[in-house]
């Protein structure tokens, strides 16, 4: 049996200050002088918004609803929107910046950003969220452009919110503007292999990072948390690499297979059952859902939220790879045990930026009014994968440190590199 959390402690769960702290590492490790260290500290813009919507039973609700545009120097902003009860300013703050370094480790021409709105989709109906939708894109509408701040899908959003957005902004502007937003469904101008980029180079950068370490994926058992487009894919994608994944959760709890689960087969369940796992029988459920951070497997997969990982159960790991397919999911708190245990973890910057890396396709392809095949899709995205995890992996050797400091040594060394020939003011 996996081995089970005895309670939920966590650290304070600020995603800021973790984030923080890790720029702060690698700009002292680069030698990043003080000028462009506040210049990249700080976001560029941050705009709330309060938008009252009326909710089906006739009264008005206030939500609000955030956008942090973090950088444009790399070029103009990108980020998702995320729809969830714990959306406050410090969360996509942190977030906004992640997604400027993350950019920068694929080498892909964006800035960074990230939207929000302090809501529960699960029990809103579908016009209530259409309307926030629509109330959030018009107030939003001086900030979005397909030359500024480009959105796209994150927790709690998905292709029918990026259809509203594109419909919304369209009606602003008196023509349809595709490239305003990624992650549309396909008949709109959405990208062939959107939906499962993010899961896709997870399962690139995972197999990469494996063979490093020569963990053959035959031998490989994995446990993979969040089972939303992120996780399912992830899960789906390694174990048609032969990977045993004995443990995925979402939040009904968490199940464990010791011969493995049907990944196929779970999902088909998921979708039966209104998205949940709840009642899944393939599978026992454990005690505890957040004992699948520290189950008996070789791979671990966060790919549901923030802090998941932190110094209470980071002691108590028993994988020698994570590799975050959420952003964000591990607290600074547990860098030092993590690489005193000698456990390798591939950063989110780098692990989940498959997903960005698609939503730039995208936009390409709707700014040159064509559509790319699969198979292009693919190539490129997954050369640009295993090109960052070299390039991060050559920095951790090159400056001796682990490849998360590596990751944002090579993105703010181009942020900066870029800022000091755009210049300021
Ligand atoms: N929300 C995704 C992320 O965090 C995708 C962002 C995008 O495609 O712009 O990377």
């Amino acid at each position: 049996m996996p081995y089970k959390e005895p309670a939920p402690i966590k650290d304070k769960d600020n995603p800021l200050e973790s984030m923080m702290s890790r720029f702060d590492e690698a700009a002292r490790k680069l030698g990043l002088d003080n000028e462009t260290y506040t210049v990249l500290k700080n976001p560029v813009k941050q705009v709330v918004v309060s938008l009252p919507i009326t909710m089906d039973n006739g009264k008005i609700k206030v939500f609000e609803g955030y956008r942090v545009i973090h950088s444009t120097i790399l070029g103009p902003s990108k980020g998702g929107i995320r729809y969830d009860m714990g959306v406050n300013i410090n969360e996509v703050k942190a977030l906004a910046a992640w997604m400027t370094w993350k950019c920068a480790v694929v080498d892909i021409p964006y800035g960074g950003a990230k939207g929000g709105i302090t809501c529960n989709p699960r029990e809103m109906s579908k016009g209530e969220i259409e309307r926030l939708t629509r109330a959030y894109t018009l107030a939003m509408s001086d900030i979005f452009g397909p030359d500024k701040d480009i959105p796209a899908p994150d927790m709690g959003t998905g292709p029918q919110e990026m259809a509203w957005l594109m419909d919304e902004y369209s009606k602003t502007k008196g023509m349809t503007v595709n490239a305003v937003v990624t992650g549309k469904p396909l008949v709109l101008g959405g990208s062939l292999g959107r939906p499962e980029a993010t899961g896709r180079g997870v399962t690139v950068i995972a197999l990469a990072a494996m063979e490093k370490l020569k963990m053959l994926p035959s031998k490989t058992s994995a446990a993979v948390q969040g089972f939303g487009n992120v996780g399912a894919n992830t899960a789906q994608f390694l174990s048609e690499r032969g990977i045993t994944i004995k443990s995925i959760s979402d939040l009904s709890g968490a199940y464990w297979n010791d011969k493995g689960i049907d990944i196929k087969d779970a999902i088909a369940y998921r979708d039966a059952n209104r998205g949940s796992l709840e009642g899944y029988t393939e599978a026992e459920k454990m005690g505890d859902a957040n004992g699948i951070i520290t189950c008996a497997v070789d791979l671990l997969v966060p790919a549901a939220t923030e802090d998941v990982i932190h110094s209470h159960n980071a002691p108590h790991i028993q994988a020698k790879l994570i590799v975050e397919g959420a952003n964000g999911p591990t607290n600074a708190s547990a860098d030092d045990i993590l690489s005193s245990r000698h456990i390798t973890v591939v950063p989110d910057i780098l692990a989940n930026a498959g997903g960005v890396t698609v939503s730039y396709f995208e936009w390409v392809q709707n700014r040159l009014g064509l559509r790319w095949p699969l198979d292009r899709v693919n190539r490129r995205s997954d050369k640009i994968m295993v090109d960052a995890f070299e390039k991060v992996y050559a920095t951790a050797k090159q400056y001796k440190v682990t490849l998360r400091t590596a990751a944002y040594i090579v993105a703010i060394d181009k942020v900066a590199s870029c800022y000091k020939f755009r210049g300021g003011f």
